[in-house]
């Protein structure tokens, strides 16, 4: 959960959450700077048994660093369970139902599927009673999704997905096959990103346009997932109260969205990728930068800012990737045009070029 910082805020939120009938609560080791899951634990001190618990950490990745916070140190079946071990500390429990590796690739999956290794750790902890379910989340390519799925050793899988998507005919854009996919193996489908990072929660032009009877865009784009088959549950950072009441509301009013309603979407989301044909797919192939530059997150905002008129949040986002977050600074200006991410990246951009003018673009008055 992107939980606030503060406690006295965050811990009624959970409350509520609950109280309201959210039942599914994703953390991680190394969310909100490694204090998610003591915040989780916190807020749903006393109400475990009413609720699913998922956390998850990550495999290693052979010549990458690993984002902030905790990860395992050496990827081994043993570092897996001490990891485990202190996420449940942290929760307050003695289980988790869920238990993830956390961004899953096909590249990486020999790691967690090693002998005696974290896959291997974790079914013994399933043997032993501290995880219900093991399962991964992943923005890998749907193609790629699929042979995952395929080794059969996975219970849940956690995917990118929201309305943007769902005209892309490029695999990482449209993971539908792979819901499907999971859908007939009878895995559990959660969706991340339902409202595209906080695009949705944005007034578009062009999405009332499409759908002038929609008064709300956050509603909308839960509907329209809560409409797909195999999807178990869309999963949304909350990060107020208000956050909270409004999907609760959503979601126990929904109402499918009818065949037409569902082409409608779907005609938008073709326009957009129309519009965004020549523009990052948001990979991740060619991170990390020597440099720091989080490329695929300049290229989101870039698009926001060029295609949706929505200049003036884009334009924030940006700032805050100037000034540093969690994360640290990320912005295209710590380029030094070294070169080594172009020869990664599968969609052939002209990353170096393209830095220069989404900062043109997002620094402009
Ligand atoms: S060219 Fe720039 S963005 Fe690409 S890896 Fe080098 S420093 Fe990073
Ligand atoms: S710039 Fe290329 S490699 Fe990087 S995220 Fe975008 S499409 Fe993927």
């Amino acid at each position: 959960m992107r939980l606030p910082p503060n406690n006295s805020i965050a811990t009624p939120m959970i409350r509520k959450a609950v109280e309201l009938g959210i039942n599914y609560f994703e953390t991680s080791a190394t969310y909100c700077q490694n204090r998610s899951e003591i915040q989780v634990g916190l807020g749903l001190k006393g109400l475990r048994d009413s609720v699913y618990i998922s956390t998850k950490s990550h495999v290693n990745r052979k010549d990458q660093t690993s984002f902030s916070g905790r990860v395992p140190k050496d990827s081994s079946g043993e570092d897996f369970k001490n990891v485990l071990k202190e996420s449940l500390h942290k929760l307050g429990t003695d289980r988790v139902d869920f238990y993830q590796f956390h961004g899953l690739t096909l590249e990486n999956l020999p790691i967690a599927l090693a002998e005696e290794g974290p896959l291997d750790a974790l079914k013994d902890a399933k043997d032993h009673g501290q995880i219900g379910h093991i399962g991964f989340t992943s923005h890998d390519t749907t193609e790629n999704l699929i042979k995952i799925l395929d080794t059969g050793e996975f219970e849940s899988m956690t995917v990118y997905h929201n309305i943007l998507q769902t005209g892309g005919h490029r695999p990482y854009e449209n993971p539908l096959p792979a819901i499907e996919h999971a859908r007939k193996m009878g895995v559990g489908v959660i969706i991340m990103g339902p409202l595209g990072g906080g695009i949705l929660g944005i007034p578009i032009e062009d999405l009332r346009k499409f759908i002038p009877e929609t008064s709300s865009q956050v509603e909308l784009a839960f509907r329209y997932l809560l409409s797909i088959q195999g999807i178990t549950t869309p999963i949304s950072g909350m990060t107020r109260m208000s956050d909270v009441e409004e999907n609760a509301k959503i979601a126990s009013e929904y109402k499918p969205l009818s065949r037409s309603e569902m082409k409608t979407v779907k005609k938008f989301a073709l326009n957009y990728v129309a519009l965004t044909e020549r523009f990052c797919t948001g990979c991740g192939y060619c991170q990390p930068c020597p440099q720091g530059v989080r490329i695929p997150e300049v290229f989101r905002l870039m698009n926001i800012n060029s295609i949706y008129g929505v200049e003036k949040w884009a334009k924030e986002q940006y700032t805050r990737l100037r000034q540093g977050g969690p994360l640290g600074r990320g912005s295209a200006e710590l380029c030094i045009q070294c070169g080594q991410c172009e020869k990664k990246c599968p969609q052939k951009i002209s990353i170096r070029d393209d830095l220069k003018k989404a900062h043109s673009a997002l620094t402009s008055a």
